[in-house]
């Protein structure tokens, strides 16, 4: 029988829920438990796929095209298991089948209402996830007990432990207890307000995750256990840590998943979290520091490039380095050309992205990597601007351009191709999802990988435009990865160069802490290749400019 773990959080948003059901992921995994994460949204959207970055954060991509919310990456990253477009449920997609039902009639006579058509759809959308080779289903409740828009969601969840039982069901509550300085206190009462809301919706919290900065004390662990009735054991200190992935490990000697194991009355070895307290050792004691330029329109939101940023640091581990990430606004092209932004980086990063602005700096960006021999990732619109670039700088085509950005370009060198579908529904007309790229033997991709094939996942309209491949392969631009059928560019690198690669996929989707992507590993080793050469160079300069007194 599968059991059911419900995380929602209260006080304030940004606690770190999604990290929270992460973490639980990967120590009930660790214990050899069947785990699946799943994220319930509030919002009316059908997908996250529609919406600006800038509100919402990155889209983040599952194997099967799902574009779902920036917390599958977390749950992605913390257990290893690859997910699919189910383990994301917004209040949209509940209606879409819901109303679509109504049409077809499958309520003929009754009137269609939140309870229970609304919260059966929604159950239905989390038991969907207990197949049977799945021990626990964790499912986190997105926004904060008290919006009107995740009742539904809440009455959905009391209604599940009413149906498959309270010793099948664990509910997490995930809140805030603020340190007032001046008394010198720290205050339960947010956290007692939040789990008054939350009975009043008919939910009784199991577990209570704190977050409070520096920790709790056992007068306040215990007022909370006493005013919201959870165990004091069952009341779990989750202090603040600088490394997001020592989160488990300090949820682990926090009580974290033996107390849900307690609540579902589960028996479980203790985790193995051997490798992983390792892996996070060495990511804290990492040097030396690698600067890596990541240039994007989203700088002021980092959110909007999570999965980029957590897989530059997890080819930062394979590298041996700590990364140094510098933001550099892809809109400013005079700040770019200027080549103020990208002075000294040791590495640059050109994302993924949609619309015009920003489009001539990540050019810019692109050309200085290549004429300044700075190791170079491109991420799907970051190949279409180094394609771009190529175009212009190399063959000579001026105003060469995406269709996607100048639609009447004399040189189209990335285009839309015949494949693409009509664009009624600005949901469906991507391609979108893992997809296979085979590796052309003695290329860098190649050698990178390891394999012959790769699966990667992708998300974009536009193509290199196969009109100009001759012309780019001519000019010294090496097409190292195509898909098996040869119609399509996946991955382009510059033979000439130390480390210059780009691809059409979007491989910071599959980069995990424990399995550094190939591509991101790359790029940082290469990184530090260009610091230690620069400091080499710094080395002979002192060396003959300014002898020391240091005899033999
Ligand atoms: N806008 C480009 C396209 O649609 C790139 C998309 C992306 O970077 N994800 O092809």
């Amino acid at each position: 029988m599968t059991k059911y773990v419900f995380v929602t959080g209260g006080v304030t948003s940004s606690l770190g829920k999604g990290i929270t059901a992460a973490s639980l992921g990967r120590l009930l995994a660790a214990r050899g438990l069947r785990i699946v994460n799943q994220k319930l949204d509030p919002y009316i959207n059908v997908d996250p796929g529609t919406m600006n970055p800038f509100q919402h954060g990155e889209v983040f991509v599952t194997d099967d095209g799902g574009e779902t919310d920036l917390d599958l990456g977390h749950y992605e990253r913390f257990t290893g298991i690859a997910l699919r477009r189910d383990s994301n449920v917004t209040t949209g997609s509940v209606y879409q089948s819901v109303i679509a039902k109504e049409r077809r009639g499958d309520y003929l006579g009754d009137t269609v209402q939140v309870i229970p058509h609304i919260t059966n759809e929604i159950k239905d959308r989390i038991r969907k996830l207990a197949e049977e080779d799945i021990d626990v289903v964790i499912t986190e409740v997105g926004g904060t007990v008290g919006d009107i828009e995740s009742l539904p969601f809440l009455e959905a969840i009391r209604q599940m432990r009413k149906d498959v039982g309270p010793e099948n069901t664990c509910f997490v509550h995930v809140t805030l207890v603020p340190y007032l300085s001046h008394t010198e206190e720290l205050k339960t009462k947010p956290t007692q307000h939040s789990v008054a809301e939350l009975r009043s919706r008919g939910i009784q919290p199991d577990i209570i995750v704190v977050r409070s900065g520096r920790g709790i004390d056992d007068p306040a662990r215990r007022k909370i256990s006493l005013f919201c009735d959870v165990d004091t054991e069952a009341v779990i200190d989750a202090i603040d840590v600088d490394n997001l992935y020592a989160i488990p490990l300090s949820l682990h000697e926090g009580g974290f998943d033996a107390a849900v194991l307690r609540s579902l009355g589960l028996g479980a070895p203790d985790p193995d979290l051997a490798s992983w307290s390792a892996m996070v050792r060495r990511m804290d004691g990492a040097a030396p520091e690698v600067t890596i330029g990541l240039v994007g329109k989203y700088v002021d939101l980092p959110d909007a490039y999570l999965s980029v940023v957590e897989a530059l640091k997890h080819g930062a581990l394979a590298a041996g380095v700590r990364l140094d990430l510098r933001w550099i606004p892809s809109d400013d092209v005079d700040g770019l050309l200027s080549q103020s932004y990208l002075e000294g980086v040791h590495g640059i990063c050109v994302p993924g992205g949609f619309g015009i602005r920003g489009i001539e700096g990540k050019i810019q960006a692109a050309r200085y990597a290549r004429e300044e021999g700075i190791p170079f990732l491109g991420l799907c619109l970051g190949l279409q601007c180094a394609v771009i670039e190529y175009a212009r700088g190399v063959l000579d085509l001026d105003g060469a351009h995406s269709a996607e950005f100048d639609p009447t370009t004399t040189h189209p060198v990335i285009d839309l191709m015949a494949a693409q579908q009509s664009v009624e529904d600005m949901g469906g007309t991507m391609r979108l999802g893992i997809y296979p790229a085979k590796l052309v033997p003695g290329s860098l991709a190649r050698e990178l990988y390891g394999e012959e094939l790769v699966y990667e996942r992708h998300r974009h309209r536009y193509e290199v435009n196969n009109r100009y491949r001759k012309a780019l392969e001519a000019a010294g631009m090496r097409l190292s990865g195509l898909s098996p059928n040869d119609h399509l560019v996946e991955i382009i690198e510059l033979p000439s160069h130390p480390f210059y690669i780009a691809s059409q996929f979007h491989p910071e989707f599959r980069s995990r802490p424990d399995e550094p992507h190939p591509l991101f590993a790359g790029l940082m080793k290469a990184a530090r290749r260009h610091l230690e050469s620069a400091d080499a160079e710094v080395d002979t300069t002192i060396d003959v400019s300014q002898p020391t007194n240091d005899g033999p």
